[in-house]
């Protein structure tokens, strides 16, 4: 796909300039340029537009890549064996990740000593969350136009698979359909290559945007939790995510993270797996070398049910607020904690900032008080940004574990320093 020239280092230009921009604006006193003309003219103005083109994208882009994908995978038993695969990947990693952050949590102990006074609270406005059971029930749509209407991803990827299914077992009876599908897909992409192609202003405006309105003085009592979030994301990111590429693949990790920047940013930028999905399909096939057939199928299922980043802020913030309110987590909590997180994580919504209202689950589970989302609930949006570009890097790392053992994978892509290329 032929890209603009060192698009990457352009979106990375953009959020790096946004940032600055960003606090430069929160800093300096309001007038009406700042305000009406930048912050609530121009930059929401092009940043919201850029958000919506990918976000458009998304519903006819899953339902279409599943279908695809699910239908070019040519007999049943191959798409069951990569769906278990991929799913036991998933529940795995998200283990992982939470132990990690809770362990770390335990070195760091970010709510021993806080003084409680400092703590600008935001009102407690938390929204329910589903019980598991019902997250299973609600996987089959009722009425599969309901479901894409609404953008519920996951009955959108059910009823997929199923007329993916459907049209393998057709073979040739359902060719002119199965093709249909393959030509849409091609015309999603392009699509998506158009988005790409304004994703650096788009990164940049989200990002002044976010930042201009970021209360930075609310962060200081909260940056020993901050800080023990941000550091066990980047660890899960280096060492999980880099030794898992490193054995399974044999892939140089450094060059996956290089390659896969221009999802990060959007992720960073937008605080959703969901609308970053497009530009994470677009990116895994064109720069890493992951076949349609695998990352059409993983990446819409992981962007839905697979927040590595999301269970290591819950992980974090449960023994955060075990500490500020004095409450001893012992072995089973904390083993209750790793398993509802990980099953959280398959119902936490792919948008801004559900993986707060999932917290509450979490808390619940072990009996701590719900209120204590509200202390973490203010600072939040930083964090979320940064979970947000650890959960995609989960989907992305673990598709390409499976396409490169299902042979899948394509070498000379990931070896090649396309245009777009960060070098
Ligand atoms: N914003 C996260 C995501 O889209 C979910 C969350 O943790 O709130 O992946």
């Amino acid at each position: 796909m032929a890209r603009q020239k060192g698009l990457t280092l352009k979106i990375l230009v953009g959020l790096l300039a946004g940032l600055v921009t960003g606090i430069i604006l929160y800093n300096i006193p309001t007038n009406y340029v700042t305000d009406t003309i930048l912050i609530n003219g121009v930059f929401l103005v092009v940043g919201q537009l850029f958000l919506r083109a990918i976000m458009m994208m998304v519903v006819p882009l899953v339902f279409i890549s599943i279908v695809n994908g699910a239908s070019s995978m040519g007999d049943v038993k191959k798409l069951g064996r990569i769906g278990l695969k991929t799913l036991v990947f998933y529940l795995i990693t998200t283990a992982v990740a939470i132990s990690i952050a809770i362990s770390i949590a335990y070195v760091v102990n970010p709510g021993v000593g806080l003084d409680m006074s400092k703590v600008v609270t935001s009102e407690p406005t938390i929204g329910e969350s589903i019980p598991l059971a019902q997250v299973i029930i609600d996987i089959i749509p009722s009425n599969p136009i309901n479901a894409m209407a609404a953008g519920n991803m996951l009955q959108v990827i059910a009823f997929a698979l199923f007329i993916g299914i459907g049209l393998s077992a057709l073979g040739e009876k359902t060719k002119d359909v199965a093709n249909m599908f393959e030509q849409l897909n091609e015309l999603m992409m392009k699509l998506v290559s158009y988005v790409m192609e304004i994703a650096p202003y788009g990164v940049f405006c989200l990002i002044a945007t976010t930042f201009s309105t970021l209360g930075f003085e609310a962060m200081v009592p909260l940056l020993k939790y901050m800080m023990t979030v941000i550091v066990a994301l980047i660890f899960h990111a280096v060492v999980t995510y880099g030794g898992i590429l490193k054995i399974f693949t044999g892939l140089s990790p450094l060059r996956f993270f290089k390659k896969f920047l221009p999802a990060t940013s959007v992720a960073f930028s937008t605080a959703s797996s969901g609308a970053t999905l497009p530009i994470t399909i677009e990116t895994i096939e064109e720069e890493i070398g992951v076949s349609k057939n695998i990352a059409s199928f993983t990446l819409p299922l992981g962007a839905t049910i697979n927040m590595d980043g999301t269970a290591i802020m819950q992980g974090v913030a449960t023994v955060f607020i075990s500490q500020v309110y004095g409450i001893d987590l012992g072995f089973s909590a904390i083993l209750t904690v790793i398993i509802t997180a990980t099953l959280a994580s398959i119902g936490t919504a792919g948008v801004p900032g559900v993986g707060l209202i999932m917290l509450s689950m979490v808390l619940q589970s072990v009996g701590l008080p719900i209120e204590g989302v509200a202390l973490i609930m203010g600072i939040d949006r930083l964090l979320d940004m940064s979970r947000t570009a650890v959960n995609i890097t989960g989907d992305a790392v673990c598709t390409t574990v499976i396409a490169k053992t299902e042979g899948e994978f394509n070498e000379e892509i990931f070896n090649s320093d396309s245009e777009n290329a960060l070098n």
